[in-house]
């Protein structure tokens, strides 16, 4: 059996419309595991990472709001909560999807943490915002008295910003492998994992956030995947993206999608990641694919998707 890294994006968790309720992203979810469960017949071990953006920020947000009646959570544990409420929604999901099909697989998230380095460039200029909106004397009070670095942020107020440093290490990636060779479709890496970095008296989570699909790029090298499969909005990456040109890409090599790199036809924090994950992982002999959910088995079977080999 060959084992695929499936990264969700957020569109799999969450439709656009609508409100963003526990609710809601669990009728998000089971219509995505329908997808996955449907790709799993077609006998591959499953690790299925995930995004966390709108999650954390929320958890975050509600947590400094209360902050009069209960201590506001560190961004580390709020990681750890969106993987726990992510992951359990998955698991119902999943099941609900393999027990229609007979699949009798097991399915577990596991609580995962990813080590950064501490001087990673990021943390010395982080960029991405977080949380509530301040004004400019609110964010200059959170600056003196918690350390945090406040920005602008287009014209809408004053928020924290953090790093988003690259993963190093799978803390868990033993326990990953056990679970997989027990044939459990794993949910692992949320959110691109919880940052921690080695400190002088072992790991410390860290304010940051890591992409998730640097996180399963890093994930499907570990376990040996022979396929990173990147699901998000679009069918296929494009370059001159949404311009009248716009172009639509299958199959490349590594050496196109660098030279698209370069030219800059990725978005930074969007498409940029997804494209600089495929090509690391191409690089490694195997095959990556950028689609949207729905297609996710024809681009599996070669007949669309962006596919990125070395
Ligand atoms: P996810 O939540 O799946 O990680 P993102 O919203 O971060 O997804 O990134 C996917 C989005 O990137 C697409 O929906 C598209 O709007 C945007 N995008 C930016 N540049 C490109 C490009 N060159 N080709 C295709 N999509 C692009
Ligand atoms: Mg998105």
């Amino acid at each position: 059996m060959s084992r695929i890294v499936i990264a969700l994006g957020g569109n799999a968790l969450q439709s656009g419309k609508g409100a963003a309720t526990a609710q809601a992203q669990l009728e998000t979810v089971n219509a995505t595991c329908e997808y996955i469960a449907e790709m799993m017949q077609k006998d591959y071990e499953v690790a299925i990472v995930h995004g966390n953006g709108p999650q954390i920020g929320r958890i975050l947000l509600a947590s400094e709001t209360a902050k009069d009646i209960t201590p506001v959570m560190p961004f580390d544990v709020c990681g750890a909560m969106s993987q726990g409420y992510i992951g359990y929604h998955i698991q119902q999901g999943m099941r609900k999807a393999l027990d229609k099909r007979g699949i009798k697989r097991p399915v577990a998230s596991l609580v995962t943490q990813v080590v950064v380095d501490k001087n990673d460039p990021g943390f010395a200029n982080p960029t991405k915002p977080i949380g509530a909106f301040y004004s400019k004397e609110e964010a200059d009070a959170l600056a003196a008295e918690k350390g945090y670095t406040m920005k602008e942020d287009a014209g809408r107020g004053w928020r924290r910003v953090i790093a988003s440093p690259l993963p190093m290490r799978i803390q868990e990636i033993d326990t990953i492998k056990y679970l997989l060779a027990g044939n459990t479709v794993l949910i692992t890496c949320g959110g691109g994992g919880i940052p921690v970095i080695e400190g002088a008296a072992g790991l410390e989570g860290v304010a940051a956030v890591i992409d998730k699909d640097f996180s399963a790029e890093k994930l499907a090298e570990e376990i040996g995947a022979e396929v990173l499969m990147i699901l998000t909005e679009v069918e296929q990456a494009a370059i001159h993206f949404g311009k009248p040109n716009q172009e639509n890409l299958g199959n490349i090599t590594v050496a196109q999608a660098e030279k698209y790199i370069a030219e800059g036809h990725f978005a930074p924090g969007s498409m940029l990641p997804k494209v600089q994950a495929a090509v690391k992982f191409a690089k490694t002999g195997k095959r990556a694919i950028i689609t949207a959910l729905d297609k996710a088995i024809p681009a599996l079977e070669g007949k669309t998707g962006t596919v990125v080999t070395i």
